[in-house]
């Protein structure tokens, strides 16, 4: 080639390289679009914040929820424990209280039958005083008899022998009369000591009677004590139920809070999915400009890129690592149609291979654990060029793939895209 073949060959190249330049994607837009992709992923970050924050709330008020439950139980079962014992209390009262009357009744009847008893022994008293009067009257005419008649007697035999036998038969009768005073005080002593007995059963009763009512106090008294620890166990139950409410309120706004969050969340993935269908739109736009950039997806099913293009570790990382479970030995594809301008190993790629897609495109494939190609060979666009591996400076099995435009690195995801 001349000097101005030359010239004209190495214009051409220019403009061509220009063109594929300017119709290769905006990369002005491309950068706008990753600023915007890291404010979705701030956004992301603050709104699972404050879902951890109201998750915490959440957590924190259903577990005062059932700490008030728990001590709503233990009031309710001592509540219902002093309510058993005060109507245990209440039927021993009542028993009490019947016991008390039916005492009260027998002390009544006791009084009854001792005012009976004063009578009996009155009306004894009053025979025993009837009696000994005639027992009187009748000695003393016994007595004035005996004096006047012994002379006046003695000149009348019938009348002396009257006057014998009424002496002798005031006598039977006076000993008859003495023997009737002694047997009514016979039986009004009796009657004294029936008295007695009464009193003292009565007493008796009267005691039992206190001793019983002064148990019944005690109960009572006991009740009382139960009653005023039931009216504090059940306002501490009407203040926990408060509390309750309350808690009950601030979860319900803690729930509000939550559903607000999560609504947000779903923007922000919605946001993030429009920002992907956009950066999908914007790819595919620009392949379709530039029949060199239409790059397929080097390591087909896998997806994952563990490292991007970009500043790494100091340095800068030209190319996107791909990987993905069990992809050691995977076929590496080209991502276009081209000539095997390199497939050699070194240090850093390990096995590596490069591909000359024209236009001033190229491609590289690194740290292969085999490749299937040579150098000058053709290849087709999707045709496997090598096997995944951890050769060269690699810490575990992945594709490390660049795209180079005039030799220059560039980022991958703005040409390919699984
Ligand atoms: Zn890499």
């Amino acid at each position: 080639m001349n000097h101005w073949h030359k010239r004209i060959f190495s214009t051409a190249v220019a403009l061509v390289v220009a063109m594929a330049a300017s119709l290769t994607l905006p990369r002005s837009e491309l950068s706008v679009q990753a600023a915007s992709l890291s404010e979705i992923q701030q956004k992301q970050e603050e709104v699972q914040q404050k879902l951890d924050a109201v998750n915490a709330d959440l957590k924190a008020v259903e577990g005062q929820l059932a700490d008030e439950e728990a001590y709503q139980q233990s009031l309710t079962q001592q509540i219902n424990l002093n309510q058993e014992k005060i109507n245990l209390m209440n039927q021993q009262i009542a028993a009490y209280t019947q016991n008390i009357e039916d005492n009260e009744a027998k002390i009544a009847q006791k009084e009854e039958e001792i005012v009976q008893k004063e009578d009996e022994i009155a009306q004894k008293q009053e025979e025993i005083d009837d009696t000994y009067e005639v027992f009187k009257t009748r000695m003393r005419t016994l007595y004035m008899a005996g004096e006047t008649s012994s002379l006046e007697m003695l000149f009348s035999a019938d009348s002396f022998a009257d006057f014998l036998l009424n002496v002798e038969l005031m006598k039977a009768v006076s000993q008859s009369d003495e023997q009737l005073v002694s047997d009514l005080r016979t039986q009004k002593q009796e009657q004294e000591e029936q008295k007695a007995e009464l009193l003292e059963t009565k007493q008796q009763i009267e005691e039992t009677n206190i001793q019983i009512q002064q148990d019944q106090e005690n109960i009572i008294f006991q009740r009382e004590q139960i009653k005023a620890t039931q009216s504090e166990l059940e306002s501490a139950y009407a203040e926990s139920k408060t509390a309750q409410q309350n808690y009950e309120a601030l979860q319900e706004q803690y729930q509000t809070n939550k559903d607000a969050v999560l609504a947000e969340e779903k923007q922000v993935e919605d946001e993030l999915q429009a920002w992907y269908a956009q950066q999908a739109q914007n790819n595919q736009g620009s392949s379709s400009g530039s029949s060199n950039s239409a790059f397929g997806w080097p390591l087909p099913g896998y997806t994952y890129i563990s490292s991007g293009y970009g500043p790494r570790w100091g340095g800068f990382h030209s190319g996107i690592d791909i990987t993905g479970g069990g992809v050691y030995g995977a076929n590496i594809v080209a991502a276009e149609s081209g000539t095997i301008i390199l497939a050699s190993t070194h240090w850093s790629y390990g096995n590596y291979v490069i591909i000359d897609h024209g236009g001033g495109y190229t491609t590289l494939y690194a740290h292969a654990s085999s490749l299937l190609v040579s150098v000058g060979q053709q290849v087709s666009k999707g045709q496997a060029i090598a096997r995944v591996g951890s050769t060269g400076q690699s810490t575990g099995p992945h594709l490390h793939f660049e795209v180079r435009v005039n030799g220059v690195h560039k980022n991958p995801t703005g040409y390919v895209s699984p």
